[in-house]
């Protein structure tokens, strides 16, 4: 039996998965689904152990006959956060859409072991960081780490401007409320539970930059929009922080690194929603140096990949981060070791292929970079 109705109509945002049985024990539900009342089933859930029960197998005959369009899914437990969540499976494992982690791909082997618990708030806050951006990430036994380390080291500072961008991004337009469930939404600002994301939302408050709603909000749900003070404090700054949707990329440029540009730096960059430039694709870069410079200044940030051991890319990460522009290090994996200088305080992203970079940087920089709005 497939999951039917509830995919793709449950928002990775705002699932409401059904709360209960609606206090019918499960085979009476059912009877009154077959019946043709089917109120008391939709939105409802069936647990995997669920389905084996023999009183079920008629009246599950009978939705079938009736090709109904109710919202019934069989469910398995988010491997990181361990709500129950619909799913597809896939060729090589399953895409699971959690309330909380939002829609991400998971390896058949991570199904049936345990995420250790360590790493869990880390990949929850990059699971639905990347749905929320609608580039849903795979999570397999060998990137965990990787994946986990992007979103270890995110500041307090950092955890504010997110829950502000996050709320106006729901939000889209001043004057408009949106709902955060506190138990759900927290892994969208990187934060470890609701009482953490519940102490940004009041700080934000005390500072006249979110207001609350005071009109009834739902039980688990309450109701939010930034005030014109937290609009404008999200505008960008020009002048400080140079132009707010544009990346410069320092990198090598021997042609075995074009590739690895076009199918990784590239898209990575612009899913993200930043444009992208590299020098090396600038017909008008006649005096390189003073462009390089002038371009590292309009940037909002600046990715730096080492591979190669080009000094002009250690000096444009120096100044760039004199600048104080936020500078992303990469390398590919196996380059690491000849690194001259230590540059893992810039969180490197080590990279395997292309394709590992492009899911390794896109997640760094949505935990790393103000995200977009
Ligand atoms: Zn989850």
């Amino acid at each position: 039996m497939t999951p039917s109705g509830v995919w793709p109509l449950t928002s990775p945002r705002f699932p409401r998965p059904a709360a209960s049985w609606l206090g019918l024990p499960l085979p009476a539900a059912f009877a009154q689904a077959s019946r043709g009342s089917f109120d008391g089933i939709r939105n409802s859930t069936i647990r995997n152990d669920s389905i084996a029960h023999p009183d079920l197998q008629p009246h599950l005959c009978s939705l079938n006959r009736y090709s109904l369009e109710v919202s019934l899914t069989i469910k398995t437990p988010c491997p990181i956060c361990g709500l129950n969540v619909p799913f597809k499976s896939t060729s090589s494992g399953k895409t699971l859409n959690c309330g909380r982690c939002g829609e991400y791909h998971v390896s058949e082997e991570l199904l049936v072991i345990s995420i250790p618990l360590e790493l869990r708030p880390y990949l929850s806050a990059a699971a639905r960081q990347g749905s929320d951006n609608s580039a849903p990430i795979l999570l397999n036994q060998s990137n965990l780490e990787d994946i986990a380390a992007n979103h270890r080291s995110v500041t307090t500072s950092r955890k504010v401007d997110k829950v502000l961008h996050y709320i106006a991004a729901k939000c889209r337009q001043p004057g408009v409320l949106t709902g955060i469930d506190f138990d759900l939404d927290y892994p969208a600002a990187n934060c470890r539970d609701g009482a953490e994301l519940l102490a940004y939302v009041e700080y934000l408050i005390e500072r006249g930059l979110l207001k609350k709603s005071t009109a009834g909000n739902l039980s688990n749900v309450t109701m939010y929009s930034p005030t014109i003070a937290g609009w404008q404090a999200i505008e960008p700054s020009l002048p400080i922080g140079g132009e707010p949707d544009r990346c410069f990329v320092a990198m090598w440029f021997a042609d075995e690194m074009d590739d690895v540009y076009e199918l990784g730096f590239r898209p990575a960059i612009v899913e993200c929603g930043f444009k992208v430039y590299r020098i090396k694709e600038d017909p008008t870069n006649k005096g390189i140096a003073d462009k390089v410079l002038s371009e590292i200044r309009r940037a909002r940030f600046v990715v730096c990949d080492f591979t190669g051991e080009r000094t002009s890319v250690y000096y444009e990460a120096g100044f760039a981060h004199g600048l104080g522009r936020e500078v992303i290090g990469c390398c590919r994996e196996g380059a690491v070791s000849n690194l001259t200088f230590d540059t893992r305080h810039l969180g490197h992203v080590v990279w395997k292929d292309a394709a590992d970079l492009r899911q390794k940087l896109a997640d760094s920089i949505r935990a790393n970079i103000i995200p977009k709005r």
